[in-house]
């Protein structure tokens, strides 16, 4: 029986996507092979990785002054490629409002003057530090950001307007919310929280932002060398970015970004509500920065957040239990969850309370 599954990442797929993938497992487009077995070079793939950078540029309205690249690594190997690729003269600017956005901060170190300009540090990350009253340094390569906080649950209600170009991890956000990409000079995702299973991560990158990355910069880590070649220098994730073209098309079913933000913004709201409601359920984000994929909350004792996490999870709500550095619980409400696990989860939490209180 399938469950609701509120991980973090690795996360829910849609379950039609699923379906569509073990329909043609074995047998892909009528090559009598798995996507799995299929070489890369293979024209039935190269069509995957077309429509694929075809169907994100749709749905996110990205430009053609930007490069659209499928990538290994994790964002984590971003925290690196970020300065690798951008930090001429080795300064940029950090702002740090969760362990993510501290851990790229800390990479960024390894070659430069990394400089935090502003963090949420003091108050555990939850709030956003107000963009407009940050000081910008004049001389940064680029000033970096962490647009969704996947462990604090917390998010941008605004981005900064930067001289410098704006670099930004959406990992657990990605076509979540509408966007303007023209405003960000690099977007990176690992897809494994709202796109796809782990292994392909995504970096849209403008196009003259690429032409000069440092010298040591290892060719893997080149955008420019992933640009050139379309994506298949060498071998790509296949599966992960098969799986991510079947998830883009499923969106592009259900209507596109604004679609889904309207569905997000729903089933956050139903969680946000019934614990504001309630005296026992905790959530202490700033309500404006709130996250719409992430809500951490909490029971009154460590105890019966423990007991909170197992009866869920005899009740077919699996992995709520919040990540370490926060405890209690963590509900990742990503794209791929549908406004039934949102539900009843809301009517598990209320009776929870009724015995528990
Ligand atoms: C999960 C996550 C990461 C780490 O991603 P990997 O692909 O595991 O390297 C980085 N940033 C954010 C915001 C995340 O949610």
């Amino acid at each position: 029986m399938r469950v609701y599954n509120f991980s973090a990442g690795p996360s829910m797929l849609p379950q039609e996507v699923l379906e569509e993938a073990q329909r043609e497992f074995l047998d892909f487009a009528g090559t009598g092979m798995s996507v799995c077995e299929i070489s890369h070079r293979d024209k039935a793939f190269s069509a995957i990785v077309e429509e694929a950078e075809a169907n994100l540029r749709e749905l996110m309205n990205i430009p053609q002054e930007y490069c659209v690249l499928f990538v290994q690594g994790g964002a984590s190997q971003q925290f690196a490629a970020v300065p690798l690729n951008l930090m001429h003269t080795g300064k940029a600017d950090y702002i740090v409002t969760g362990n993510f956005a501290k851990k790229a901060w800390q990479e960024g170190k390894i070659y430069g003057d990394a400089r935090v300009i502003a963090s949420s540090e003091d108050k555990t990350y939850t709030y956003i530090p107000d963009v407009d009253k940050i000081a910008y340094n004049d001389d940064a390569d680029y000033v970096h950001i962490t647009s969704n906080n996947t462990i604090f649950g917390t998010r941008y209600a605004k981005f900064p307007e930067t001289k410098a170009p704006l670099v930004c991890d959406m990992s657990s956000e990605i076509l979540s919310r509408e966007v303007d990409v023209t405003k960000f000079g690099v977007i990176y995702a690992g897809a494994q929280k709202n796109l796809a299973p782990a292994g392909v991560t995504i970096v849209i990158a403008r196009r003259d932002l690429i032409e000069n990355p440092l010298p040591v910069c290892p060719t893997m880590l080149k955008w420019k060398t992933q640009a050139n070649d379309g994506s298949l220098y060498n071998t790509p994730p296949c599966f992960s970015i098969y799986m991510a073209n079947l998830v883009l098309r499923h969106l592009k079913k259900l209507g596109g970004v604004k679609a889904i933000n309207e569905v997000n913004v729903y089933k956050a709201g139903l969680l946000y509500d019934f614990i504001d409601s309630s005296s026992f359920y905790t959530n202490n984000v700033v309500k404006e920065y709130r996250s719409i994929m992430n809500v951490p909350f909490v029971t009154p004792s460590k105890e019966l957040d423990e007991k909170f996490v197992k009866e869920a999870k005899a009740n077919g709500l699996v992995t709520l239990k919040g990540h370490r550095l926060v405890g209690g619980m963590r509900a990742s409400i990503y794209n791929a969850m549908p406004v039934e696990g949102v539900k009843k989860l809301v009517e598990f939490m209320k009776k929870f309370e009724q015995e528990n209180a």
